[in-house]
């Protein structure tokens, strides 16, 4: 017998029409490529099984959410009083946050209660904020949406870590300690990253680099 080769393997598949391979790395170029700008997103659409065929899509979330559902999700909810924390009495996340899902598809159930509470859908591209910190508390009156930078910053100051990006947010000096506001501050953006430098330090960075370029020169 002899060994397989996969150069012939693959351009027997080409050939019977199973796979196209100008095509193939075309579509995973496309795929990097928006990957990359951001356009396409990791979550993968909810499947149910069943046992005539293979997996099928779920079905969609109802617009709006019928009541019967709204009272399923209520009865999972330890409602006390307005400013107290409502617990959920579900399943919960490994970090602690109620999960509640409507025809497969899982969904935070303290965002769920805000939506409910104030009968419109969560805000595009919001966190969801915890004003008493509590993950399974679902009061709508805990619960506000936020920006991300927001977010980090309430944790910084409850003295919650919350990683290194939290860390630089709250930083108001540079390393050397010049101010890092006003016209000492650059504002530089990657992607969605926002990145903040000392201008002072960035000028001092220049001039060093240009003196080593100088004295590699002579
Ligand atoms: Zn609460
Ligand atoms: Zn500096």
């Amino acid at each position: 017998m002899t060994a397989p080769n996969p150069a012939a393997i693959a351009a027997s598949l080409v050939e019977f029409g199973a796979v196209s391979t100008t095509e193939k790395l075309a579509k995973m170029a496309d795929f990097c490529q928006k990957r990359r700008a951001g356009t396409v997103r990791q979550h993968r659409p909810a499947l149910t099984t069943n046992r005539e065929g293979p997996a099928t899509m779920a079905k969609p979330i109802p617009t709006p959410i019928p009541e019967d559902v709204k009272a399923r999700f209520w009865a999972k909810v330890d409602v006390r009083g307005p400013d107290d924390c409502w617990e959920w009495q579900g399943s919960r996340t490994n970090k602690g946050y109620g999960g509640f899902s409507i025809n497969s598809h899982p969904l935070k159930a303290h965002r769920l209660a805000w939506q409910f509470a104030n009968n419109r859908d969560w805000p595009a591209g919001l966190e969801a904020c915890h004003s008493c910190d509590n993950p399974p508390c679902v009061n709508p009156n805990h619960i506000r949406p936020g920006t991300r930078r927001e977010n980090i910053r309430d944790r910084v100051e409850r003295g919650r870590n919350a990683g290194t990006a939290a860390v630089n947010a709250a930083k108001t000096h540079c390393l050397r300690g010049h101010p890092l506001s006003g016209d000492n501050l650059s504002i530089r953006t990657r992607g969605e990253t926002r990145m903040r430098h000392c201008r002072i330090c960035a000028a001092l960075h220049t001039r060093r680099w240009r003196a080593r370029k100088k004295g590699a020169a002579q």
